[in-house]
Formats: C-alpha cells, structure tokens, sequence
C-alpha cells in the first residue's frame, strides 16, 4: 500500500511571486476534493513539490479518482515512503517495490535518482549506478535501457526516501482560485455547465446565477440547476449559486413586447443582472454556454444584441464547438444525465414560435424604452430577493 503520492504540475507561467499563488491554490483544491474521501490525508509543500500524505486505511481508487479531478496537476506518483534510507534498507525497500509493482514479466529499466540532502553518502549517479547494478544481480526479468526504458524508477532522497515508477496523468489547467473569479450564467441544460467546467480549468473561481420563473418553472428545475452546481463543484470547489425569481420581469416584458424580441430582450435583462451580482461579487467577467448558430437566440445578430448591455468580459468557452463535443465532455464530467431530465426551463415557457434570429439592436432598444415605467423596480426586488445556496 502506497502512504504518499507526489503531485506534479505544470510550472509554465508559474515563476516569481505567481508560483506560491499557485502552489496554494493547488494544495488547496486538492484537500478540498480529498475531504469526502475515506483516509487521514495531510497535504505538504516542500522545496518545489507538493506531497499528500496518508495515515492508516484509506481507498486508493477513491484517492486517485479525486486527485484526478484537480485542475493543475499533471501527474500523479504514487510512492513508496522509506523512513530510513540508510543504503542496505533502501535496497531492500525498493526490491520488494519493483516485485509489488511490476511482477515478474521482463521490462527494461532506468533508476533516476536525486539527492536533496546533501550529507547523504552517495551523490545521485553513484545512486543510479548502485541502484541499477544491485536491482541487475537480484531480477532477472529486469535490462536496462537508459533511452527508452519502460520503467523509470524514480528514488528521492530528502529527509525521507521516495520510491516511485508508476505516472498517473492527471487534468492539467490551473488550480481553481489561481486567476481571478467569473460569474457563470447556469441553466439546467447541457451547455452551461460545461462552460463552466472548461474556464474553471484555467483556474478561474467559479460563482452562478440562475434565472427561474415559478410557477412557470418548478421546484424540480431549481433543484436540478442545484445538483447541476453541485456535480461542477467537484472539479471547482464550492460554488455560490444566485437564484433570481425573473417570472415578473418576464411577464412584463411579455406584457410590453413584441413576443418574436421577446428571448433577446429577456436574456438582456438575465446578462444585466448577473453582470450587477457580478461586479458586487468581485468577478472579472461573466460565462455562458453560448455557441455560434446553435439556436434563434445564438446567432451572430443575437449573439452581438445580448452581449451590447455588458460591460464586462463575456467568455464563451463553448463558442465554436459542435453538440456532439458539448455532449462529450459534459458525459467526461458527469453533468450529462442531470442535464438532460425534462425539467421545463425559464426561456422555454415564453418563447415564440418564431422568434427573430437576425435582431436588430435598435429595435430592440425601442422595444425596451417600452419597459421604462417598471422594469428598474423589478430587477431591484429581483436582485433584493434572491436567493443564495452554496453547492458543494
Ligand atoms: P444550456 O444548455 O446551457 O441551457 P442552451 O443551449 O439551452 O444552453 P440558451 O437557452 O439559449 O441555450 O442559453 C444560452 C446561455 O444562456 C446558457 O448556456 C446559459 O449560460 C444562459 N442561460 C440560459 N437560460 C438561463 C437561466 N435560466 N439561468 C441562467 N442562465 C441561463
Ligand atoms: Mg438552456
């Protein structure tokens, strides 16, 4: 049983002062995804490596599954601890590594060695070339091949030794909580939490709004955008999500309107809002699941009419990707099967049947000094009543 794994990340971008925002942003998603599962586990940083270390039982699937879902690593070793690295119990330690871990089938091999404590008798090339000699005299289904070995056995000597040979890849990106916080427009339907999926790997946080109309929408539908949170969480940390109750905002717009401007008025108001939530929240920029042509309110005429009342960035991470993509990486992420339960949705219950698909922003603007006498009270109460859930 492995009590360590060694987390390896990417180091791009990552020098100076920006190397310990990262670093801490990344032990702590790491204990944040560990928390649910089974085991004492202590997350370190030393001398440019981040270590979990793990007391007693634990789940090792579990622990691996979880560690694979934190944005910044690249890579996760699972290691063998050696408390006392005195050089007869290092051979022996990693001779009973070598036969737990790769059996006995022939492999080519090449030790790879570093000495951080320096008092230690052997340098790293005298370690590699004991290490290679010794592991030569006791297995015989083992060759070197120092160019293209299938093993590499890493030995790391620190206060400690470390042992370990087997790579497990893990999500790359950014560790949430490294680069800034965007405000992400969440539906129940597919796209949107992919959208925040794919800009929290950049290692954006990740707060939400959602929009729901009662009784137009039901409970069913709030819980699912709920669930919804709660699955991108996982790989986000807790996500702060605003719900707005938009059913008197809609049925006004409806009131004053004509229904076909009706879907682009109203996901105006939803863009104006969240942008309000967000500047309040301190977020950068806000992220919808929008892509190019996919329905009436997506075209590039709408596209341009809803994103005129931002002022902030809007990232639409999903701009250019066909349905089929979409569908694939929200079924990689588990948001699939919540997503598509047939809960009605706010946009659906008012739309018409023929919307316009190439808005004009003038006429739209017309369209909303219709709505001057009340609209501005009624996105007060609505942002005045929302209601907040943190999903984790
Ligand atoms: P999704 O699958 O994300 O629901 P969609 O294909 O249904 O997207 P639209 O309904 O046009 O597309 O919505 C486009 C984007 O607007 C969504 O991806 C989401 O970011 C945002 N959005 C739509 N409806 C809501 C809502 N009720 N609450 C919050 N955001 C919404
Ligand atoms: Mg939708």
């Amino acid at each position: 049983m492995f009590r360590a794994f060694l987390i390896k990340y990417g180091e791009i971008g990552i020098k100076g002062k920006n190397r310990y925002i990262f670093e801490n942003a990344l032990c702590d998603q790491i204990r944040f995804a560990l928390k649910d599962v089974d085991g004492e586990f202590e997350v370190t940083k030393e001398q440019g490596r981040i270590y979990v270390e793990v007391e007693g039982d634990y789940d090792y699937e579990e622990t691996i599954e979880a560690l694979s879902r934190v944005f910044g690593i690249t890579a996760i070793c699972p290691v063998r601890l050696v408390d006392n690295s005195e050089w007869d119990n290092l051979t022996k330690e990693v001779a009973d590594y070598v036969k737990n871990v790769h059996g006995t089938e022939e492999f080519t091999f090449k030790v790879e060695a570093k000495r951080a404590n320096k008092s230690y008798p052997l340098n790293s090339p005298e370690i590699c070339r004991e290490m290679g000699a010794f592991l030569l005299d006791n297995f015989d289904n083992m060759k070197v091949d120092v160019h293209n070995p299938d093993v590499h056995i890493n030995i790391e000597v620190r206060s400690r030794a470390y042992i370990y040979s087997t790579i497990i890849p893990g999500p790359g990106g950014m560790p949430v909580g490294s680069n800034g916080k965007a405000m992400l427009l969440l539906s129940g339907g597919i796209d949107s939490p992919v959208a925040g999926y794919m800009v929290a790997k950049r290692g954006v946080t990740i707060e939400a709004t959602y929009f729901h109309a009662p009784p137009y929408t039901s409970e069913r539908a709030k819980q699912k955008v709920i669930d919804l949170a709660k699955i991108v969480s996982r790989y986000t940390g807790p996500i702060k999500l605003n719900i707005i109750n938009f059913t008197d905002i809609q049925l006004y717009i409806y009131e004053q309107c004509p229904h076909d401007e009706l879907t682009i008025i109203m996901r105006r108001y939803m863009m104006k809002i969240s942008e309000t939530i967000a500047k309040e929240s301190g977020c950068l920029g806000l992220i919808t699941g929008e892509s190019i042509g996919q329905v009436a309110s997506q075209t590039m005429q709408s596209l341009n009419a809803t994103n005129e009342v931002c002022t902030m960035p809007v990232y639409r991470p999903l701009i250019a990707f066909d349905k089929n993509d979409i569908i694939a990486i929200s079924e990689k992420i588990d948001t699939y099967e919540t997503s598509i339960l047939p809960f009605e949705d706010c946009c659906t219950i008012f739309v018409a049947k023929h919307p316009v698909t190439k808005p004009n922003v003038n006429a739209i603007r017309r369209s909303e000094y219709k709505l001057e006498e009340k609209i501005q009270e009624l996105v007060n109460t609505a942002l005045e009543t929302r209601e907040v859930v943190i999903c984790e």
